[in-house]
């Protein structure tokens, strides 16, 4: 009897994205019927995966290769039905970046120490520019320098980036974050896992498709992005020319304007505690990470809250370290994705980070050393659940924070 899509099960997709990860995604798209689709697609350990290769594959492997292949699908929304139905997200690559029918007016501060710079993006842009994130790898393959991605540690806070992702330039986005070492965020997943790297975070700024041949002839030949001979270089990032940059943002239907804001503060850290309430770029900066974490966090564990366990709307749930930025070594900090758990706004956030609980070491949520008698009711709904972001990866970093604070008992 023929197999329909409601036999397929959930372990299915599993070992077809464990698949995928193994021999790479053309051979994996090249064993279905299916073409690859940038547009729905599964994030997984930083990769993106197709959607319907992804069920292709999960069917092939559920029911073997004597069946006349996987039946018909009809487009994202049935893709969309079959995965959450299974425990998995489809993400629209396309929904957070759509031109709105009527884009409104928007003006970018360009000031006189503000850096442009131009970034090649692939398919991945849609998901990174919506994340923020630029990140190149450190070193070559062979180890050697790579001057298009070291251009990355000469990014600043404030700076302006325009995004182009063939056939056209998408976007500009403010960079909100000093370089820091990191291994790659999702969308970057062509390289592996543990890839040590340079992460820049950005907050998208203007969303406007501007085609190539309009923006290149405002570009001068062997500058920036720039050949000699007057196309684009192969590459990552490259400096651009301020007013290359400003006709180009006149292009995006974008307004300029030149007045320089108090200097930046380029000594900060990642901590919020450390911010002057005016600081425009601190607040930037922290949204950015919040973001960032955020959309990492949500994209792996679906809006769930670490602690309490509630499904919740994304907004109602916050993106919060484990293990605090200012303990981890440099190594601990380039951990992006495991260092930090989702945790609801009713509370759960403030619990885990004042120590009223602490995770054990096989992830059952505790009592922490403080008092807890006057909110007993609140400890309740989560004291002795197990915790879903304690795993391998982030036992460590549970285990710091539950020492930190059993450690402060006394004082
Ligand atoms: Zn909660």
């Amino acid at each position: 009897m023929s197999k329909s899509w409601s036999d397929l099960e959930r372990h299915s997709i599993r070992e077809a994205i464990d698949l995928w990860h193994r021999i790479g995604g053309e051979e994996f798209i090249s064993r279905t019927r299916f073409k690859e689709s940038n547009r729905y697609v599964v994030v997984d350990r930083g990769q993106i995966i197709s959607s319907k290769p992804l069920l292709a594959m999960a069917f092939q492997l559920q029911f073997g290769c004597d069946q006349d292949g996987p039946p018909r699908l009809s487009g994202g929304d049935q893709t969309r039905a079959i995965l959450n139905k299974r425990g998995y997200e489809l993400v629209d690559t396309y929904g957070e970046t759509s031109q709105p029918t009527e884009v409104p007016l928007v003006t970018i501060d360009v000031q006189s120490d503000t850096n442009l710079w131009w970034v090649n993006q692939s398919t991945n842009f849609a998901l990174v520019y919506a994340d923020g994130t630029l990140w190149a790898a450190a070193k070559g393959r062979n180890g050697q320098q790579v001057a298009h991605w070291q251009n990355l540690e000469k990014v600043r806070p404030g700076d302006l980036v325009i995004h182009y992702s063939r056939p056209e330039i998408r976007a500009v986005s403010r960079v909100a974050t000093m370089p820091t070492s990191s291994y790659p965020p999702d969308g970057y997943g062509d390289v592996a896992a543990d890839t040590p790297g340079i992460l820049v975070l950005t907050s998208p700024l203007h969303a406007r498709r501007v085609p190539r041949e309009s923006a290149l002839q405002f570009l001068d030949n062997g500058v920036g992005p720039l050949t000699n001979e007057g196309g684009l270089r192969n590459g990552y990032l490259f400096p651009l020319n301020r007013d290359n940059a400003l006709e180009i943002f006149h292009l995006m239907d974008a307004n300029t304007a030149f007045e320089d804001l108090p200097p930046v503060d380029l000594g900060i850290s990642l901590e919020a505690g450390q911010l002057g309430p005016t600081d425009n770029y601190a607040i930037t900066r922290v949204r950015a990470e919040q973001r960032f974490l955020r959309r990492q966090q949500l994209r792996r564990w679906g809006g769930l809250c670490a602690l309490c366990g509630q499904k919740l709307p994304d907004e109602l749930l916050v993106a919060a370290h484990i293990k605090p930025r200012w303990a981890c070594s440099d190594e601990e900090r380039m951990d992006i994705v495991n260092i930090s758990m989702l945790t609801c706004m009713f509370g759960c956030d403030a619990l885990f980070e004042l120590g009223y609980v602490v995770v054990s070491d096989n992830g059952t949520i505790e009592c922490g050393s403080k008092p807890s008698h006057l909110i007993r009711d609140r400890l309740t709904p989560v004291v002795g659940r197990p915790c879903q972001a304690h795993t391998r990866e982030s036992r460590e970093y549970f285990s710091w924070h539950r020492k930190h604070h059993l450690a402060n008992r006394e004082s």
